[in-house]
Protein backbone atom coordinates (compact mmCIF):
# COMPACT_ATOMS: atom_id res chain seq x y z
CA UNK A 1 0.00 0.00 0.00
CA UNK A 2 1.23 3.89 -0.83
CA UNK A 3 0.50 5.35 2.38
CA UNK A 4 1.50 8.67 1.44
CA UNK A 5 -1.48 8.56 -1.41
CA UNK A 6 -4.07 7.26 1.40
CA UNK A 7 -3.19 8.91 4.37
CA UNK A 8 -3.65 13.11 3.71
CA UNK A 9 -2.39 14.89 6.66
CA UNK A 10 -3.82 18.46 7.89
CA UNK A 11 -1.77 21.34 6.03
CA UNK A 12 -1.42 24.42 7.85
CA UNK A 13 -0.53 27.58 6.15
CA UNK A 14 2.18 29.96 7.50
CA UNK A 15 2.78 33.64 6.61
CA UNK A 16 5.60 35.25 8.35
CA UNK A 17 6.62 38.85 8.69
CA UNK A 18 9.01 41.06 10.57
CA UNK A 19 12.67 40.61 11.47
CA UNK A 20 14.90 38.25 10.95
CA UNK A 21 13.99 37.41 15.04
CA UNK A 22 10.32 36.74 13.95
CA UNK A 23 12.06 34.68 10.86
CA UNK A 24 13.46 31.92 13.40
CA UNK A 25 10.22 31.90 15.54
CA UNK A 26 8.41 30.65 11.95
CA UNK A 27 11.22 28.17 11.16
CA UNK A 28 10.93 26.22 15.01
CA UNK A 29 7.17 26.37 14.97
CA UNK A 30 7.02 25.23 11.05
CA UNK A 31 9.78 22.69 11.88
CA UNK A 32 7.52 21.38 15.41
CA UNK A 33 5.10 21.09 12.75
CA UNK A 34 6.57 19.53 10.65
CA UNK A 35 7.92 16.94 13.15
CA UNK A 36 4.09 15.99 14.27
CA UNK A 37 3.16 15.10 10.67
CA UNK A 38 1.96 18.32 9.54
CA UNK A 39 1.77 19.67 5.89
CA UNK A 40 2.96 23.14 5.60
CA UNK A 41 0.61 24.09 2.56
CA UNK A 42 2.21 26.28 -0.24
CA UNK A 43 -0.74 28.82 -0.14
CA UNK A 44 -4.22 29.78 1.50
CA UNK A 45 -6.74 27.36 -0.51
CA UNK A 46 -4.65 24.26 -0.04
CA UNK A 47 -4.30 24.97 3.93
CA UNK A 48 -6.77 24.03 6.67
CA UNK A 49 -5.67 26.38 8.81
CA UNK A 50 -3.37 29.78 8.84
CA UNK A 51 -0.60 30.97 11.21
CA UNK A 52 0.07 33.97 11.24
CA UNK A 53 3.60 35.38 12.48
CA UNK A 54 3.28 39.17 12.95
CA UNK A 55 5.24 42.32 13.87
CA UNK A 56 4.54 44.80 16.07
CA UNK A 57 7.34 46.94 15.86
CA UNK A 58 6.47 50.29 14.28
CA UNK A 59 2.55 51.55 12.94
CA UNK A 60 3.17 50.91 9.34
CA UNK A 61 4.59 46.94 10.33
CA UNK A 62 1.56 46.62 12.65
CA UNK A 63 -0.62 47.51 9.85
CA UNK A 64 0.71 45.10 7.61
CA UNK A 65 0.75 42.85 10.19
CA UNK A 66 -3.40 43.17 10.47
CA UNK A 67 -3.58 43.18 6.70
CA UNK A 68 -2.56 40.10 6.61
CA UNK A 69 -4.55 38.26 9.39
CA UNK A 70 -7.55 40.26 7.51
CA UNK A 71 -6.32 38.56 3.92
CA UNK A 72 -5.59 34.81 5.72
CA UNK A 73 -9.81 35.46 7.04
CA UNK A 74 -11.04 35.90 3.97
CA UNK A 75 -9.06 33.51 1.86
CA UNK A 76 -9.14 30.62 4.25
CA UNK A 77 -11.42 31.63 7.51
CA UNK A 78 -9.25 29.88 9.86
CA UNK A 79 -6.49 31.63 11.63
CA UNK A 80 -4.07 31.20 14.14
CA UNK A 81 -2.20 35.01 15.11
CA UNK A 82 1.40 34.92 16.75
CA UNK A 83 4.61 37.31 17.07
CA UNK A 84 4.82 40.13 18.46
CA UNK A 85 1.56 41.78 17.67
CA UNK A 86 -0.10 39.17 19.66
CA UNK A 87 1.68 40.30 22.51
CA UNK A 88 -1.18 43.36 22.36
CA UNK A 89 -4.12 40.52 21.38
CA UNK A 90 -6.78 43.33 22.11
CA UNK A 91 -6.04 45.66 19.35
CA UNK A 92 -5.92 41.97 16.68
CA UNK A 93 -9.07 41.18 18.40
CA UNK A 94 -10.90 44.31 18.10
CA UNK A 95 -10.43 44.28 14.00
CA UNK A 96 -10.04 40.38 13.70
CA UNK A 97 -12.58 38.93 16.28
CA UNK A 98 -12.78 35.35 14.49
CA UNK A 99 -9.30 34.69 14.88
CA UNK A 100 -9.01 31.25 16.47
CA UNK A 101 -6.16 31.99 18.77
CA UNK A 102 -3.74 34.90 19.84
CA UNK A 103 -0.35 34.19 21.23
CA UNK A 104 2.53 36.52 21.50
CA UNK A 105 6.04 36.36 20.06
CA UNK A 106 8.69 33.04 21.07
CA UNK A 107 5.48 30.95 21.84
CA UNK A 108 6.14 27.89 20.14
CA UNK A 109 4.19 25.61 22.74
CA UNK A 110 1.45 27.68 22.33
CA UNK A 111 1.13 28.07 18.71
CA UNK A 112 1.51 24.12 18.69
CA UNK A 113 -0.86 23.65 21.05
CA UNK A 114 -3.50 25.74 19.57
CA UNK A 115 -2.88 24.39 16.32
CA UNK A 116 -3.61 20.78 17.74
CA UNK A 117 -6.81 21.90 19.02
CA UNK A 118 -8.47 23.33 15.71
CA UNK A 119 -6.71 20.99 13.59
CA UNK A 120 -5.62 17.89 16.00
CA UNK A 121 -2.77 16.31 14.84
CA UNK A 122 -2.43 12.82 13.07
CA UNK A 123 -1.00 9.83 14.86
CA UNK A 124 1.25 8.30 11.98
CA UNK A 125 4.52 7.51 11.68
CA UNK A 126 5.07 7.31 8.45
CA UNK A 127 4.33 11.26 7.85
CA UNK A 128 7.26 11.80 10.16
CA UNK A 129 10.11 13.57 7.32
CA UNK A 130 11.57 16.01 9.20
CA UNK A 131 15.23 16.35 7.85
CA UNK A 132 17.22 16.69 11.27
CA UNK A 133 18.58 20.18 11.00
CA UNK A 134 14.80 21.14 10.80
CA UNK A 135 12.92 23.11 8.25
CA UNK A 136 14.46 26.91 7.46
CA UNK A 137 13.09 29.50 5.70
CA UNK A 138 16.83 31.20 4.68
CA UNK A 139 18.28 29.06 1.49
CA UNK A 140 20.21 26.12 2.40
CA UNK A 141 23.76 27.64 2.54
CA UNK A 142 23.10 30.33 5.26
CA UNK A 143 21.13 30.69 8.65
CA UNK A 144 20.32 32.73 10.95
CA UNK A 145 21.10 31.19 15.01
CA UNK A 146 18.87 32.82 17.57
CA UNK A 147 21.10 33.12 20.67
CA UNK A 148 19.04 34.63 23.35
CA UNK A 149 14.67 36.38 23.89
CA UNK A 150 14.08 39.72 24.82
CA UNK A 151 16.24 42.38 26.20
CA UNK A 152 16.57 44.10 28.99
CA UNK A 153 17.27 47.99 27.96
CA UNK A 154 14.76 50.82 27.77
CA UNK A 155 15.40 52.56 24.51
CA UNK A 156 12.54 55.17 24.43
CA UNK A 157 11.54 54.52 20.92
CA UNK A 158 11.33 50.50 21.37
CA UNK A 159 8.25 48.39 22.86
CA UNK A 160 10.32 45.25 22.28
CA UNK A 161 11.38 44.37 25.75
CA UNK A 162 6.96 44.71 26.58
CA UNK A 163 6.42 42.67 23.31
CA UNK A 164 9.58 40.07 23.96
CA UNK A 165 10.34 40.62 27.71
CA UNK A 166 13.77 40.42 29.50
CA UNK A 167 16.66 39.03 27.95
CA UNK A 168 16.32 35.14 28.24
CA UNK A 169 19.74 33.43 26.46
CA UNK A 170 20.21 30.54 25.54
CA UNK A 171 22.53 28.32 27.35
CA UNK A 172 26.08 28.18 24.99
CA UNK A 173 25.81 24.57 24.35
CA UNK A 174 22.66 24.35 23.16
CA UNK A 175 23.74 27.10 20.87
CA UNK A 176 26.56 25.26 19.67
CA UNK A 177 24.59 22.08 19.54
CA UNK A 178 21.91 23.67 16.67
CA UNK A 179 25.42 25.20 15.34
CA UNK A 180 26.81 21.36 14.50
CA UNK A 181 23.39 20.62 13.26
CA UNK A 182 23.14 23.78 10.44
CA UNK A 183 27.00 23.19 9.91
CA UNK A 184 26.53 19.34 9.16
CA UNK A 185 23.39 20.47 6.59
CA UNK A 186 25.18 22.41 4.48
CA UNK A 187 24.78 26.29 6.17
CA UNK A 188 28.23 27.66 5.33
CA UNK A 189 27.22 31.06 7.01
CA UNK A 190 25.71 31.62 10.28
CA UNK A 191 24.09 34.68 11.25
CA UNK A 192 24.12 35.26 14.83
CA UNK A 193 21.03 37.54 16.01
CA UNK A 194 19.57 38.68 19.25
CA UNK A 195 17.62 42.00 20.42
CA UNK A 196 21.26 42.66 21.72
CA UNK A 197 24.18 40.24 20.93
CA UNK A 198 26.78 41.72 23.94
CA UNK A 199 24.20 41.27 26.20
CA UNK A 200 24.45 37.33 25.90
CA UNK A 201 24.77 35.11 28.89
CA UNK A 202 24.70 37.85 31.81
CA UNK A 203 21.00 36.76 32.57
CA UNK A 204 22.54 33.44 33.50
CA UNK A 205 25.28 34.30 34.79
CA UNK A 206 27.08 33.24 32.06
CA UNK A 207 26.44 29.55 33.00
CA UNK A 208 29.47 27.15 32.40
CA UNK A 209 28.86 24.23 29.58
CA UNK A 210 30.68 21.69 28.34
CA UNK A 211 31.22 21.14 24.51
CA UNK A 212 33.66 18.81 22.72
CA UNK A 213 35.46 18.50 25.99
CA UNK A 214 35.72 22.01 26.24
CA UNK A 215 34.45 24.04 29.49
CA UNK A 216 32.97 27.73 28.21
CA UNK A 217 30.92 30.11 29.63
CA UNK A 218 27.59 31.09 27.73
CA UNK A 219 29.38 34.74 27.55
CA UNK A 220 29.86 36.94 24.34
CA UNK A 221 33.44 36.07 23.53
CA UNK A 222 33.30 32.14 24.01
CA UNK A 223 30.09 31.95 21.47
CA UNK A 224 31.91 33.78 18.77
CA UNK A 225 35.46 31.52 19.67
CA UNK A 226 33.46 28.54 19.47
CA UNK A 227 30.90 29.47 16.31
CA UNK A 228 34.48 30.21 14.81
CA UNK A 229 36.15 26.69 15.52
CA UNK A 230 32.82 25.22 13.10
CA UNK A 231 34.78 26.13 9.77
CA UNK A 232 32.14 28.74 8.52
CA UNK A 233 31.18 32.67 7.81
CA UNK A 234 29.87 33.45 11.48
CA UNK A 235 28.55 36.92 11.23
CA UNK A 236 27.48 38.69 14.42
CA UNK A 237 24.37 41.42 14.64
CA UNK A 238 22.94 43.69 16.92
CA UNK A 239 26.09 44.51 19.04
CA UNK A 240 26.40 47.38 21.16
CA UNK A 241 29.83 48.89 21.52
CA UNK A 242 31.10 48.16 25.04
CA UNK A 243 34.49 47.59 26.39
CA UNK A 244 34.13 43.64 26.23
CA UNK A 245 33.13 44.13 22.54
CA UNK A 246 36.88 44.78 21.92
CA UNK A 247 37.83 41.26 22.84
CA UNK A 248 36.23 39.98 19.48
CA UNK A 249 38.17 42.25 17.12
CA UNK A 250 41.32 39.95 17.20
CA UNK A 251 38.89 37.06 16.72
CA UNK A 252 37.87 38.90 13.27
CA UNK A 253 41.71 40.13 12.65
CA UNK A 254 42.39 36.10 12.84
CA UNK A 255 39.07 35.05 10.48
CA UNK A 256 38.07 33.08 13.32
CA UNK A 257 34.24 35.08 12.35
CA UNK A 258 34.17 36.95 10.01
CA UNK A 259 35.23 40.94 10.32
CA UNK A 260 31.88 42.17 10.45
CA UNK A 261 30.16 44.34 13.42
CA UNK A 262 26.69 45.36 12.59
CA UNK A 263 25.74 48.07 15.52
CA UNK A 264 22.61 49.90 15.58
CA UNK A 265 24.38 53.11 17.12
CA UNK A 266 20.86 54.87 15.88
CA UNK A 267 22.31 58.42 16.28
CA UNK A 268 26.02 60.07 16.61
CA UNK A 269 24.61 62.95 19.06
CA UNK A 270 25.12 62.40 22.45
CA UNK A 271 22.56 64.21 23.93
CA UNK A 272 20.16 62.70 21.53
CA UNK A 273 21.72 59.00 22.30
CA UNK A 274 20.83 59.84 26.33
CA UNK A 275 17.19 60.78 25.43
CA UNK A 276 16.88 57.53 23.23
CA UNK A 277 18.16 55.38 26.56
CA UNK A 278 20.49 54.06 24.10
CA UNK A 279 22.71 51.18 25.57
CA UNK A 280 26.46 52.16 25.81
CA UNK A 281 25.36 55.95 24.94
CA UNK A 282 27.92 57.31 27.07
CA UNK A 283 30.74 55.47 25.51
CA UNK A 284 33.35 57.27 22.77
CA UNK A 285 31.92 55.28 20.15
CA UNK A 286 34.59 57.08 17.71
CA UNK A 287 37.37 56.39 19.52
CA UNK A 288 36.56 52.77 19.57
CA UNK A 289 35.54 52.40 16.23
CA UNK A 290 39.33 53.59 15.53
CA UNK A 291 40.67 51.76 17.67
CA UNK A 292 39.02 48.49 15.75
CA UNK A 293 39.97 49.23 12.40
CA UNK A 294 43.46 49.61 13.92
CA UNK A 295 43.33 46.35 14.64
CA UNK A 296 41.42 45.15 12.14
CA UNK A 297 41.79 47.45 9.13
CA UNK A 298 39.28 45.66 6.98
CA UNK A 299 36.67 45.36 9.42
CA UNK A 300 33.23 46.01 7.82
CA UNK A 301 30.95 48.27 9.60
CA UNK A 302 27.10 48.34 9.31
CA UNK A 303 24.89 50.11 11.18
CA UNK A 304 21.33 51.60 11.65
CA UNK A 305 19.98 55.17 12.50
CA UNK A 306 17.11 57.40 13.54
CA UNK A 307 16.70 60.99 12.02
CA UNK A 308 13.89 62.77 13.27
CA UNK A 309 14.22 61.83 17.01
CA UNK A 310 12.00 63.76 19.20
CA UNK A 311 13.26 67.23 19.84
CA UNK A 312 16.46 66.57 17.50
CA UNK A 313 17.44 70.61 16.39
CA UNK A 314 19.56 71.23 13.71
CA UNK A 315 22.50 71.27 15.58
CA UNK A 316 22.06 67.81 16.80
CA UNK A 317 21.64 66.80 13.49
CA UNK A 318 24.51 68.21 12.32
CA UNK A 319 26.07 66.56 14.92
CA UNK A 320 25.01 63.01 13.47
CA UNK A 321 26.35 64.17 9.93
CA UNK A 322 30.11 65.22 11.38
CA UNK A 323 29.80 61.90 13.40
CA UNK A 324 29.17 59.91 10.51
CA UNK A 325 31.99 61.94 8.31
CA UNK A 326 34.46 61.08 11.11
CA UNK A 327 33.18 57.18 11.79
CA UNK A 328 33.49 56.63 7.77
CA UNK A 329 30.84 53.05 8.42
CA UNK A 330 30.57 50.79 5.76
CA UNK A 331 26.75 50.03 5.25
CA UNK A 332 24.60 52.80 6.54
CA UNK A 333 20.10 52.02 6.93
CA UNK A 334 18.02 54.74 8.42
CA UNK A 335 14.50 55.52 9.45
CA UNK A 336 12.44 58.48 9.64
CA UNK A 337 11.29 58.54 13.43
CA UNK A 338 7.45 57.09 13.79
CA UNK A 339 5.64 56.91 17.29
CA UNK A 340 5.26 53.37 17.93
CA UNK A 341 1.85 53.31 20.61
CA UNK A 342 3.08 52.44 23.86
CA UNK A 343 6.67 53.73 23.51
CA UNK A 344 8.16 56.58 25.90
CA UNK A 345 9.65 58.82 23.32
CA UNK A 346 5.96 59.50 22.28
CA UNK A 347 6.24 61.70 25.24
CA UNK A 348 8.73 63.90 24.49
CA UNK A 349 8.43 67.22 23.51
CA UNK A 350 9.44 68.98 19.98
CA UNK A 351 8.35 66.12 17.57
CA UNK A 352 10.20 66.70 14.15
CA UNK A 353 8.10 68.34 11.44
CA UNK A 354 7.39 65.66 8.81
CA UNK A 355 9.08 68.08 6.09
CA UNK A 356 12.10 68.70 8.00
CA UNK A 357 12.40 65.04 9.12
CA UNK A 358 11.82 64.29 5.08
CA UNK A 359 14.94 66.76 4.30
CA UNK A 360 17.10 65.29 7.04
CA UNK A 361 16.90 62.40 5.61
CA UNK A 362 17.72 62.96 2.22
CA UNK A 363 20.66 64.66 3.48
CA UNK A 364 21.86 61.30 6.22
CA UNK A 365 21.24 59.26 3.24
CA UNK A 366 23.36 61.19 0.70
CA UNK A 367 26.21 61.37 2.97
CA UNK A 368 26.04 57.53 3.95
CA UNK A 369 25.82 56.78 0.07
CA UNK A 370 28.95 59.11 -0.76
CA UNK A 371 31.16 57.25 2.25
CA UNK A 372 29.56 54.22 1.06
CA UNK A 373 31.13 54.28 -2.63
CA UNK A 374 34.48 56.13 -1.65
CA UNK A 375 34.51 52.69 1.07
CA UNK A 376 33.61 50.64 -1.93
CA UNK A 377 36.07 52.08 -4.30
CA UNK A 378 39.00 51.25 -2.14
CA UNK A 379 38.33 47.61 -2.61
CA UNK A 380 38.38 47.74 -6.40
CA UNK A 381 41.49 45.36 -8.00
CA UNK A 382 41.50 43.56 -4.76
CA UNK A 383 41.25 39.89 -4.26
CA UNK A 384 38.42 38.48 -2.06
CA UNK A 385 36.54 35.33 -1.43
CA UNK A 386 32.53 35.66 -2.22
CA UNK A 387 29.40 33.44 -1.21
CA UNK A 388 27.53 32.83 -3.97
CA UNK A 389 23.49 33.55 -3.33
CA UNK A 390 22.01 32.71 -6.68
CA UNK A 391 22.53 32.96 -10.24
CA UNK A 392 20.42 35.00 -12.21
CA UNK A 393 20.55 35.24 -15.97
CA UNK A 394 24.01 34.16 -15.90
CA UNK A 395 25.34 36.63 -13.54
CA UNK A 396 26.17 35.68 -10.09
CA UNK A 397 24.73 37.32 -7.11
CA UNK A 398 27.45 36.75 -4.14
CA UNK A 399 28.45 38.37 -1.39
CA UNK A 400 31.78 39.21 0.13
CA UNK A 401 32.54 38.96 4.35
CA UNK A 402 31.35 42.61 3.95
CA UNK A 403 27.90 42.19 3.03
CA UNK A 404 24.96 40.40 5.47
CA UNK A 405 22.28 38.65 3.33
CA UNK A 406 19.34 41.47 2.42
CA UNK A 407 20.60 44.26 4.87
CA UNK A 408 23.93 44.92 2.53
CA UNK A 409 25.10 45.09 -1.11
CA UNK A 410 26.23 42.24 -3.46
CA UNK A 411 29.09 41.46 -5.44
CA UNK A 412 27.80 40.26 -8.67
CA UNK A 413 30.15 38.29 -11.13
CA UNK A 414 29.57 38.83 -14.71
CA UNK A 415 30.59 35.74 -16.05
CA UNK A 416 29.10 32.98 -13.87
CA UNK A 417 29.98 29.87 -15.82
CA UNK A 418 30.64 26.81 -12.93
CA UNK A 419 29.62 28.70 -10.72
CA UNK A 420 26.65 27.27 -8.08
CA UNK A 421 24.39 29.06 -5.70
CA UNK A 422 25.61 27.97 -1.87
CA UNK A 423 29.78 27.55 -3.04
CA UNK A 424 32.68 29.80 -2.32
CA UNK A 425 34.45 31.63 -4.70
CA UNK A 426 37.70 34.00 -4.92
CA UNK A 427 37.31 37.06 -6.88
CA UNK A 428 38.95 40.22 -8.49
CA UNK A 429 36.77 43.30 -7.59
CA UNK A 430 37.08 44.88 -10.79
CA UNK A 431 34.14 47.82 -10.25
CA UNK A 432 31.96 49.82 -7.55
CA UNK A 433 29.26 51.66 -7.16
CA UNK A 434 27.62 53.39 -4.00
CA UNK A 435 26.35 49.88 -2.46
CA UNK A 436 27.47 47.01 -4.82
CA UNK A 437 30.58 45.88 -6.46
CA UNK A 438 31.28 43.49 -9.56
CA UNK A 439 34.03 41.03 -9.87
CA UNK A 440 35.56 38.59 -12.02
CA UNK A 441 36.38 35.02 -10.92
CA UNK A 442 40.22 34.67 -9.96
CA UNK A 443 41.74 31.62 -12.01
CA UNK A 444 44.67 29.91 -10.60
S1 LIG B 1 18.33 47.40 22.69
FE1 LIG B 1 16.82 49.03 22.72
S2 LIG B 1 16.02 49.03 20.60
FE2 LIG B 1 17.02 47.08 20.88
S3 LIG B 1 15.41 45.70 21.58
FE3 LIG B 1 16.40 46.49 23.42
S4 LIG B 1 15.15 48.24 24.01
FE4 LIG B 1 14.65 47.78 21.87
Amino acid sequence: MNRTATVKSPSVGFVSLGCPKALVDSERIITELKLRGYEIAPGYQAADLVVVNTCGFIDSAIDESLDAIGEALDQNGRVIVTGCLGANPQRILERHPKVLKVTGPHATAQVLEAVNEHLPQPHDPFIDLLPPQGIRLTPRHYAYLKISEGCNNKCSFCIIPALRGKLASRPLDEVLFEAEKLVASGVKELLVISQDTSAYGSDIRYQPVSWRGQQLESRFIDLARSLGSLGVWVRLHYVYPYPHVDAVIPLMAERVVLPYLDIPFQHGSPTVLKRMRRPAHAENTLQRIAAWRRDCPDLTLRSTFIVGFPGETEAEFEELLQWLDAAQLDRVGAFKYSPVAGATANDLADHVPAEVMESRYERFMEKAATISAARLARRVGSNCRVLIDRIEDGVAIARSEGDAPDIDGVVRIAKARGLRAGEFAEVKIEGADAYDLAARVVTN
